[in-house]
């Protein structure tokens, strides 16, 4: 995310003290509506806001056919007739649910703290679809209590004020451009998962170059070769790589491991991070490592495949999300059952499985 180290919670601080009050008085209402067993959605500045669209949360295969094919009015009809019958979930459905999952574990441990997770629902539906969607939310027992209904225009000011430290969309062009504006994003793609998930650890697992870090390196690698970029990683090893995209996000997970370490529960910590790289451990692994130490961000996990396939190993983790810059890499997660989220950055969307491509096909990626 771009927003300024240090500020980027303090930039509001105007409205900081109505916005104060605001949130005192929605505490109030719950702390006072002793009925309700829902939780009360944590204030922004102290979730980590997950925004996800209704298309990845949800399939909408069958109806986004209706749209294109018979038109908006035909489409919204439809979904009226179906109101009653739920969504089947999407792609980033199970994310989702493990999210939730840690949540539960924090309450638990955490019973007053609003440092959790708070999912924001994007959508550009007409507001008759809201229905439906509440309906699905309620059937899978979600707790997902905002809705960002757009209107089909860009979600990327909504996304900066809900605070948003991820955004997961099946439109690329949104990702793009809430990459663009520094906030945390991913592309994802229909999927049937085949890989059984955990259900009470949420497993990330990381691409290294133009994905938590900058695509630096592999501007060196593309434009260079592999031996320069050897050479070049070990010169410059003690000199951490510039962030990428997704830092913050990794960054926002590491604080909420934190609070189970604080309670002596590492081994039985519920959220689990990878970094999977096609990096060699010796000849260019410590330059990561030693970046990812100075922004003081560890992962549980680090795997380097010295440019093997990433599908098998990822095979093995079953994580609920995985994020990298190469659709080559994408396609070889998912032809085996992993779910893959693309983060539209850098130089690698230039090149498919080492090869320049030309721009109109670049678009295309
Ligand atoms: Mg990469």
């Amino acid at each position: 995310m771009s927003k300024p180290e240090g500020t980027e919670r303090g930039g509001q601080s105007n409205s900081d003290n109505s916005e104060e009050k605001d949130w005192a008085a929605v505490k109030a209402l719950f702390d006072n509506a002793k009925t309700t067993k829902k939780p009360r959605p944590p204030k922004p500045s102290n979730a980590v806001t997950i925004a996800v669209s209704s298309r990845t949360l949800f399939n909408m295969v069958t109806e986004r056919k209706v749209f294109e094919e018979e038109g908006l009015e035909r489409y919204v009809a439809h979904q009226l007739e179906l109101e009653d019958q739920p969504f089947t979930p999407g792609v980033s459905f199970p994310f989702v649910k493990a999210l939730m999952n840690v949540n539960a574990r924090l309450r638990e441990l955490y019973p007053d703290s609003e440092e959790l997770f708070d999912i924001v629902l994007v959508t550009n539906n007409h507001a008759q679809v809201g229905v439906r969607l509440i309906n699905s939310i309620n059937y899978y027992d979600l707790t997902i209590e905002r809705f960002c209904m757009t209107g089909g225009e860009s979600p990327v000011g909504y996304l900066k004020a809900y605070m948003t430290n991820l955004y997961l969309s099946k439109d690329s062009k949104k990702v793009q451009e809430a990459i663009e504006e520094g906030i945390a994003a991913a592309t994802m793609f229909t999927c049937d998962s085949e890989n059984e998930l955990s259900d009470t650890q949420l497993r990330v697992a990381f691409d290294g170059d133009a994905v938590l870090f900058s695509d630096e390196s592999e501007i060196i690698v593309k434009e260079h070769g592999l031996d320069t970029f050897f050479r070049h990683e070990k010169e410059f090893e003690n000199k951490p790589l510039a962030k990428g995209p997704l830092k913050c996000f990794l960054e926002a997970l590491g604080k909420l491991q934190r609070k189970f370490y604080a309670k002596n529960q590492r081994i039985s910590c519920p959220i689990r991070t990878y970094l999977v790289t096609a990096r060699s451990a010796a000849s260019a692994g410590a330059r990561v490592l030693k970046t990812l130490r100075s922004w003081g961000l560890e992962v549980d996990e680090a795997l380097f495949l010295a440019g093997a396939p990433k599908g098998p190993l990822l095979q093995k983790i079953r994580p609920h999300i995985f994020f990298d810059d190469q659709m080559f890499h994408i396609e070889g997660a998912q032809e085996l059952g992993t779910i893959a989220a693309h983060v539209p950055y850098g130089i690698g969307q230039k090149y498919h499985k080492g090869k320049r491509i030309d721009a109109s096909e670049a678009e295309k990626k």
